[in-house]
Protein backbone atom coordinates (compact mmCIF):
# COMPACT_ATOMS: atom_id res chain seq x y z
CA UNK A 1 0.00 0.00 0.00
CA UNK A 2 1.39 3.58 -0.50
CA UNK A 3 1.80 5.91 1.69
CA UNK A 4 -0.86 8.52 2.73
CA UNK A 5 -0.23 12.04 0.82
CA UNK A 6 -0.55 15.04 3.37
CA UNK A 7 -1.29 18.22 2.17
CA UNK A 8 0.40 21.21 4.66
CA UNK A 9 -1.01 24.29 4.32
CA UNK A 10 0.40 26.48 7.46
CA UNK A 11 2.80 30.09 7.35
CA UNK A 12 4.28 29.47 10.67
CA UNK A 13 7.66 27.53 10.30
CA UNK A 14 8.23 26.58 13.45
CA UNK A 15 4.26 25.15 13.49
CA UNK A 16 5.12 23.72 9.44
CA UNK A 17 8.02 21.90 10.88
CA UNK A 18 6.66 20.00 13.18
CA UNK A 19 3.98 18.54 11.39
CA UNK A 20 6.54 17.47 8.20
CA UNK A 21 8.96 15.98 10.58
CA UNK A 22 5.98 14.48 12.15
CA UNK A 23 4.63 12.57 9.28
CA UNK A 24 8.32 12.27 7.83
CA UNK A 25 8.92 9.99 10.98
CA UNK A 26 4.93 8.30 10.66
CA UNK A 27 5.43 6.54 7.55
CA UNK A 28 3.42 9.33 5.87
CA UNK A 29 4.49 11.37 2.36
CA UNK A 30 3.76 15.00 2.30
CA UNK A 31 3.46 18.36 0.05
CA UNK A 32 4.01 21.98 1.77
CA UNK A 33 2.52 25.23 1.18
CA UNK A 34 2.95 28.42 2.93
CA UNK A 35 0.00 30.57 1.91
CA UNK A 36 -3.72 29.61 0.92
CA UNK A 37 -3.17 30.36 -2.78
CA UNK A 38 -0.19 27.87 -2.93
CA UNK A 39 -2.34 25.24 -0.74
CA UNK A 40 -5.18 25.30 -2.92
CA UNK A 41 -3.06 24.79 -5.82
CA UNK A 42 -1.51 21.95 -4.72
CA UNK A 43 -4.46 20.35 -3.72
CA UNK A 44 -5.27 20.81 -7.10
CA UNK A 45 -1.95 19.33 -8.53
CA UNK A 46 -1.62 16.69 -6.47
CA UNK A 47 -4.57 15.33 -4.99
CA UNK A 48 -3.54 14.90 -1.66
CA UNK A 49 -5.53 11.90 0.52
CA UNK A 50 -5.73 14.27 3.76
CA UNK A 51 -5.25 18.27 4.47
CA UNK A 52 -3.89 19.97 7.13
CA UNK A 53 -4.99 23.66 6.68
CA UNK A 54 -3.88 26.62 9.28
CA UNK A 55 -7.13 28.85 9.17
CA UNK A 56 -5.04 31.78 9.27
CA UNK A 57 -3.17 32.20 6.50
CA UNK A 58 -1.04 35.93 5.12
CA UNK A 59 -2.62 35.63 1.80
CA UNK A 60 -6.17 34.63 1.85
CA UNK A 61 -8.25 32.56 4.84
CA UNK A 62 -8.40 29.19 5.39
CA UNK A 63 -12.08 29.17 5.30
CA UNK A 64 -11.78 30.58 1.66
CA UNK A 65 -9.20 27.77 0.98
CA UNK A 66 -11.77 25.13 1.96
CA UNK A 67 -14.83 26.82 -0.45
CA UNK A 68 -12.79 26.71 -3.01
CA UNK A 69 -11.33 22.73 -2.59
CA UNK A 70 -15.03 21.67 -1.97
CA UNK A 71 -16.00 23.16 -5.44
CA UNK A 72 -13.83 19.56 -6.69
CA UNK A 73 -13.55 17.64 -4.06
CA UNK A 74 -14.36 16.34 -0.61
CA UNK A 75 -10.51 15.30 0.24
CA UNK A 76 -11.35 15.19 4.45
CA UNK A 77 -10.06 18.68 5.63
CA UNK A 78 -8.46 19.46 8.98
CA UNK A 79 -8.23 22.43 10.02
CA UNK A 80 -5.77 24.50 12.80
CA UNK A 81 -6.83 27.11 14.55
CA UNK A 82 -5.83 28.93 17.64
CA UNK A 83 -7.60 28.31 20.97
CA UNK A 84 -9.61 31.78 20.89
CA UNK A 85 -10.92 31.12 17.51
CA UNK A 86 -14.44 29.34 17.99
CA UNK A 87 -15.73 31.32 15.40
CA UNK A 88 -13.34 30.55 13.00
CA UNK A 89 -13.15 26.74 13.81
CA UNK A 90 -17.37 26.94 13.34
CA UNK A 91 -17.31 28.80 9.91
CA UNK A 92 -14.55 26.29 8.38
CA UNK A 93 -16.76 23.12 9.63
CA UNK A 94 -19.60 24.84 7.87
CA UNK A 95 -17.76 25.39 5.04
CA UNK A 96 -16.93 21.70 4.68
CA UNK A 97 -13.97 20.96 7.16
CA UNK A 98 -14.20 17.73 8.65
CA UNK A 99 -12.58 18.07 12.00
CA UNK A 100 -10.25 20.77 13.92
CA UNK A 101 -6.99 20.59 15.89
CA UNK A 102 -6.47 23.73 18.29
CA UNK A 103 -3.23 25.07 18.93
CA UNK A 104 -0.71 24.31 20.52
CA UNK A 105 -1.19 20.24 19.96
CA UNK A 106 1.03 17.79 20.54
CA UNK A 107 2.41 15.40 17.78
CA UNK A 108 0.14 12.36 19.43
CA UNK A 109 -2.91 14.24 18.58
CA UNK A 110 -1.88 15.30 14.98
CA UNK A 111 -1.56 11.94 14.43
CA UNK A 112 -4.50 10.33 16.13
CA UNK A 113 -6.43 13.24 14.08
CA UNK A 114 -4.96 11.53 11.14
CA UNK A 115 -5.34 8.12 11.97
CA UNK A 116 -8.96 9.14 13.21
CA UNK A 117 -9.50 10.58 9.49
CA UNK A 118 -7.94 7.59 7.68
CA UNK A 119 -10.38 5.18 9.45
CA UNK A 120 -13.29 7.32 8.46
CA UNK A 121 -12.11 7.41 5.03
CA UNK A 122 -11.86 3.46 4.37
CA UNK A 123 -15.18 3.62 6.46
CA UNK A 124 -16.86 5.58 3.82
CA UNK A 125 -15.55 3.62 1.00
CA UNK A 126 -17.00 0.52 1.93
CA UNK A 127 -20.15 1.19 3.62
CA UNK A 128 -22.00 4.06 1.14
CA UNK A 129 -24.10 1.76 -0.11
CA UNK A 130 -25.01 -0.03 2.64
CA UNK A 131 -28.69 0.11 3.93
CA UNK A 132 -27.35 -1.31 7.56
CA UNK A 133 -25.12 1.36 9.89
CA UNK A 134 -23.18 -0.46 12.39
CA UNK A 135 -20.81 1.07 15.04
CA UNK A 136 -19.90 -0.65 18.51
CA UNK A 137 -22.99 -1.47 19.88
CA UNK A 138 -25.02 0.21 17.69
CA UNK A 139 -26.93 -0.85 14.41
CA UNK A 140 -29.52 1.51 12.50
CA UNK A 141 -31.64 -0.43 9.80
CA UNK A 142 -32.30 2.36 7.73
CA UNK A 143 -34.98 0.77 5.70
CA UNK A 144 -36.84 -0.23 8.61
CA UNK A 145 -36.13 2.78 10.70
CA UNK A 146 -35.28 0.64 13.34
CA UNK A 147 -31.96 1.07 15.83
CA UNK A 148 -30.72 -1.84 18.47
CA UNK A 149 -28.42 -0.93 21.30
CA UNK A 150 -26.65 -4.64 21.80
CA UNK A 151 -29.16 -6.42 19.87
CA UNK A 152 -32.29 -5.13 22.05
CA UNK A 153 -34.44 -2.36 19.70
CA UNK A 154 -33.82 1.15 21.04
CA UNK A 155 -36.59 3.45 21.27
CA UNK A 156 -36.50 7.18 19.96
CA UNK A 157 -38.72 9.76 19.12
CA UNK A 158 -38.49 11.04 15.21
CA UNK A 159 -36.20 13.71 16.04
CA UNK A 160 -33.49 11.51 17.81
CA UNK A 161 -33.86 9.36 15.57
CA UNK A 162 -33.17 12.12 12.79
CA UNK A 163 -30.14 13.31 14.68
CA UNK A 164 -28.69 9.50 15.19
CA UNK A 165 -28.94 8.85 11.08
CA UNK A 166 -27.16 12.47 10.61
CA UNK A 167 -24.43 11.77 13.03
CA UNK A 168 -24.05 8.34 11.85
CA UNK A 169 -23.83 9.32 8.22
CA UNK A 170 -20.90 11.56 9.15
CA UNK A 171 -19.73 9.21 11.74
CA UNK A 172 -16.09 10.72 13.13
CA UNK A 173 -16.75 14.49 11.84
CA UNK A 174 -17.63 17.19 13.59
CA UNK A 175 -21.02 18.09 12.80
CA UNK A 176 -21.85 22.06 13.95
CA UNK A 177 -24.81 23.53 15.88
CA UNK A 178 -26.16 25.21 13.12
CA UNK A 179 -25.32 22.14 10.48
CA UNK A 180 -27.20 19.93 12.64
CA UNK A 181 -30.22 21.97 12.86
CA UNK A 182 -30.57 23.34 9.34
CA UNK A 183 -31.15 19.10 8.60
CA UNK A 184 -33.26 18.37 11.36
CA UNK A 185 -35.76 21.13 11.54
CA UNK A 186 -34.24 23.44 8.57
CA UNK A 187 -33.51 26.34 10.51
CA UNK A 188 -31.08 27.42 12.74
CA UNK A 189 -32.51 29.60 15.27
CA UNK A 190 -30.95 30.33 18.51
CA UNK A 191 -34.39 28.43 19.81
CA UNK A 192 -33.13 24.94 18.08
CA UNK A 193 -30.08 24.81 19.32
CA UNK A 194 -31.01 25.13 22.92
CA UNK A 195 -33.66 22.52 22.06
CA UNK A 196 -30.66 20.13 19.97
CA UNK A 197 -29.33 20.48 23.10
CA UNK A 198 -32.07 18.87 25.03
CA UNK A 199 -32.78 15.96 22.58
CA UNK A 200 -29.13 15.09 22.16
CA UNK A 201 -29.22 14.76 26.25
CA UNK A 202 -31.88 12.29 25.55
CA UNK A 203 -30.22 10.38 22.90
CA UNK A 204 -27.31 9.98 24.82
CA UNK A 205 -28.93 8.84 27.80
CA UNK A 206 -30.95 6.21 26.05
CA UNK A 207 -27.54 5.23 23.58
CA UNK A 208 -25.29 5.09 26.90
CA UNK A 209 -27.75 3.61 29.24
CA UNK A 210 -26.20 -0.13 28.42
CA UNK A 211 -22.75 0.76 29.15
CA UNK A 212 -21.80 4.39 30.38
CA UNK A 213 -18.34 3.64 29.72
CA UNK A 214 -19.31 3.71 25.82
CA UNK A 215 -19.39 7.01 24.34
CA UNK A 216 -20.81 7.18 20.81
CA UNK A 217 -21.30 10.88 21.01
CA UNK A 218 -18.87 13.82 21.76
CA UNK A 219 -19.87 17.22 22.57
CA UNK A 220 -17.58 19.63 21.40
CA UNK A 221 -18.50 22.94 24.05
CA UNK A 222 -19.41 26.05 21.63
CA UNK A 223 -18.91 23.82 18.07
CA UNK A 224 -21.08 21.05 17.50
CA UNK A 225 -21.29 17.01 17.98
CA UNK A 226 -19.31 14.25 16.36
CA UNK A 227 -20.30 10.26 16.68
CA UNK A 228 -17.20 8.31 17.64
CA UNK A 229 -16.14 5.50 15.97
CA UNK A 230 -15.95 2.62 17.85
CA1 LIG B 1 -1.01 31.14 10.55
Amino acid sequence: MSKPLILVVEDDPSVRNLIVTTLKANEYSFIAAGSGEEGASQAATHNPDIILLDLGLPDIDGVEVIKQVRGWAITPIIVISARSDDSDKIAALDAGADDYLTKPFSVEELLARLRATQRRLAYMNSASSSSVFENGGLKIDYAAGCVYLDGEELHLTSIEYKLLCLLAQNVGKVLTHKFITGNVWGTSWDNDIASLRVFMATLRKKLESADSERQYIQTHIGVGYRMVRL
